[in-house]
C-alpha cells in the first residue's frame, strides 16, 4: 500500500515589540525570573488591558506580506483554562474573527520547484509564562516574564505533503517575519515555535486521515525528524490493523520519537467568549494602505529580481535571498564590485565557508561587504590572481586589513601579491625553471605529443613557486607551452 503524508502547521511567532501586547511591561529576553510581569499580565483584579498598537501593525504587515485579506474588524476572545503558568485563568486570543484572513506562502523545494501553501488565517494572542522543572527538587518553578508577550499564530491549510515541504514552509515564514523585522526569529530562544499536525492516507484517497498534533517543536531539523518519526508510526499502526487516534503528542529530540501527551477525550473545553475588556479592533483603509506602502522588498520578490535583473541561477537567488542579512550583504558586495556572479560566488563560497567553520552569523562576519567587494574588484581588474585572492580574503578575515574600504589594496601591497603580467618577467622565470630542470625537459621531449599536456603541470608549479604565486597562471601556461614545444 502506498501512503501519502498530510501536514498542517500552526506557527507561533513572537513579535518584536518592546512592551507586552496588553501592558507596558518589557518583553526583553533573559531577565531575572518574575521581574517583567505586571499586574495586567497577571490578570489581577481591577486591571484593564490596553492593546499595543505596534503588535497590530506587525500582524497586518505579515498579512500584507502573504497577500492575505485584512478584515476591517477583528475581535479578541478569552480562551479559558487553568495552568500554573497562566495566572489569569484565560489566554486572550482571537478565535472567531482573526486579524489576518486567508493568504498564501510560496515555498522553495530542493529540485528548484516552488509550491504555494495556503494560510487559513493568522491571529494575535498573548504568550503564557514558563514552567521551570530543572532547578527545583520535586517542585516546579514559574517564571511569568513571558506572560503577555505578543504572539502571532499563523495557521496553514493542510497543504504540505512531506517533512521537507513542512521545513521549507517554516523557513519561508521565518524569512518573511525577519525581512519584515516583526520578529527576531530566534528559534533557540523560543521566538518561533510550531505545532505540527500530521496524518497519512492511502495514496489516491481524498478524505484526510486522523491527525496527531505534535506540540511546540522549535527547530527546522526537529520539525523534519518529528514528522518522519510520526509518519512511520502511523503507517505501521494502520498496516497492523490499528487506528490513529486524534491526540496531542510531544517530540523528544534525545530519543528522536514522539510520545502521547493527551487524547481528544482529555482535551480541554476552552469556553471561548469575546473578551469584555477589549473593544473590537477596527482598521481603516488608510491605515492598512500606509503599512502596505512601507513594506520592504520581501524574499520572494528579491529572489525573482536576483534572477531576472542580476542573471543569477534559481539556486543562487534562493540562497542569497533566504535571510535579509544575507541579501543585504550580497547586494552591498554587488554594488561595490559591479559583478553579480562574482559577488554571488564569493558570498556563497569563501565567505559562507568561513562563517560555517567558525559558527558565525553573517551579521558577525569579520570581513565587511565593502571589504569583500573591494577584493573582488581586484580580481576582476586582474590585479591579483585567484590564489592570491584567497590569501587576501584570509588576511581580511584575520583583521589584517584594518577597517578601511580599500583594505584589500593595502593587503595586496603589504604582501606583494600584485599579479605579474609582464611577459618579459614571466619569460625570465620560465627560462630559469627550464634551465634548472634538464631531466624533466628531456622527459617532456621524449613523451608522445598527446601526453605532454599533463607533464606541463610540473613546470607551471615551479614557475608559480618562483613568482611566490603572483604570476598570471594563464600567461605562464601559454608561454611555457611555446617554450617547451620549441625545444622538441
Ligand atoms: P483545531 O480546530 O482542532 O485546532 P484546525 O482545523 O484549526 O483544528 O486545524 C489545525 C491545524 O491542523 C491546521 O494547520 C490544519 O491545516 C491542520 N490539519 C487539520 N486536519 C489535518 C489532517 N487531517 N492532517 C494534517 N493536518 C491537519
Ligand atoms: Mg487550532
Amino acid at each position: 500500500m502506498q501512503w501519502e503524508t498530510v501536514i498542517g502547521l500552526e506557527v507561533h511567532v513572537q513579535l518584536a515589540t518592546r512592551s507586552k501586547i496588553f501592558s507596558g511591561a518589557s518583553t526583553a529576553f533573559g531577565a531575572e525570573p518574575n521581574t517583567q510581569a505586571c499586574a495586567v499580565d497577571l490578570g489581577l483584579p481591577g486591571v484593564l488591558p490596553v492593546l499595543n498598537e505596534q503588535a497590530v501593525a506587525m500582524a497586518v504587515q505579515f498579512g500584507l506580506g502573504i497577500h492575505a485579506e485584512i478584515p476591517e474588524v477583528s475581535v479578541f476572545d478569552r480562551k479559558n483554562y487553568f495552568y500554573p503558568d497562566l495566572p489569569k485563568g484565560y489566554q486572550t486570543s482571537q478565535m472567531y474573527e482573526p486579524i489576518v484572513g486567508p493568504g498564501e506562502v510560496e515555498i522553495l523545494l530542493d529540485d528548484g520547484e516552488s509550491k504555494r501553501i495556503r494560510v487559513h488565517h493568522a491571529h494575535l494572542e498573548e504568550d503564557a509564562g514558563k514552567s521551570l522543572h530543572e532547578d527545583f527538587h520535586g517542585m516546579t518553578g514559574i517564571d511569568l516574564n513571558r506572560a503577555g508577550t505578543p504572539l502571532l499564530e499563523i495557521v496553514s491549510e493542510p497543504d504540505m505533503r512531506s517533512a521537507k515541504e513542512a521545513a521549507a514552509y517554516l523557513k519561508a515564514i521565518h524569512s518573511i517575519v525577519t525581512y519584515l523585522g516583526i520578529s527576531d526569529g530566534n528559534m533557540a530562544e523560543g521566538s518561533m515555535r510550531c505545532d505540527v499536525n500530521v496524518s497519512v492516507r492511502p495514496k489516491g484517497q481524498e478524505a484526510f486521515g486522523t491527525r496527531a498534533e505534535i506540540k511546540n517543536v522549535n527547530s527546522f531539523r526537529f520539525v523534519e525528524r518529528a514528522i518522519e518519526f510520526e509518519v512511520e508510526r502511523q503507517i505501521e499502526l494502520l498496516e497492523d490493523g490499528g487506528k490513529v487516534v486524534q491526540e496531542t503528542r510531544l517530540y523528544d529530540p534525545e530519543a528522536d520519537e514522539t510520545r502521547s501527551m493527551r487524547t481528544k477525550e482529555e482535551a480541554n473545553d476552552y469556553r471561548y467568549f469575546p473578551c469584555p475588556d477589549l473593544l473590537p479592533v477596527v482598521l481603516d483603509q488608510a491605515y492598512v494602505d500606509h503599512l502596505r506602502g512601507n513594506l520592504p522588498e520581501l524574499p520572494a520578490a528579491k529572489r525573482e529580481r536576483f534572477q531576472s535583473e542580476l542573471g543569477l541561477s534559481a539556486y543562487d537567488a534562493g540562497v542569497l535571498s533566504a535571510s535579509r542579512a544575507m541579501a543585504e550583504y550580497f547586494e552591498r558586495v554587488h554594488e561595490v564590485c559591479g559583478d553579480a556572479k562574482q559577488a554571488a560566488n564569493w558570498v556563497q563560497g569563501e565567505l559562507s565557508g568561513a562563517l560555517n567553520r567558525e559558527g558565525l552569523a553573517i551579521a558577525d562576519s569579520p570581513v565587511s561587504a565593502d571589504q569583500l567587494g573591494g577584493l573582488i574588484v581586484r580580481v576582476i581588474d586582474d590585479t591579483i590572481n585567484g590564489k592570491a585572492a584567497k590569501q587576501v580574503f584570509q588576511a581580511l578575515w584575520n583583521g589584517e586589513g584594518g577597517s578601511e574600504n580599500n583594505s584589500a589594496d593595502a593587503i595586496i601591497d603589504a604582501k606583494g601579491l600584485k599579479q605579474v603580467t609582464d611577459t618579459g618577467a614571466i619569460e625570465a622565470m620560465i627560462d630559469q625553471v627550464i634551465a634548472d630542470s634538464p631531466a624533466q625537459v628531456a622527459q617532456y621531449r621524449d613523451a608522445e605529443p598527446d601526453k605532454r599536456g599533463k607533464m606541463i603541470g610540473y613546470f607551471v608549479g615551479q614557475v608559480m613557486k618562483a613568482s611566490r604565486g603572483t604570476a598570471n597562471p594563464q600567461q605562464v601556461n601559454k608561454l611555457l607551452k611555446e617554450k617547451l614545444d620549441a625545444l622538441c
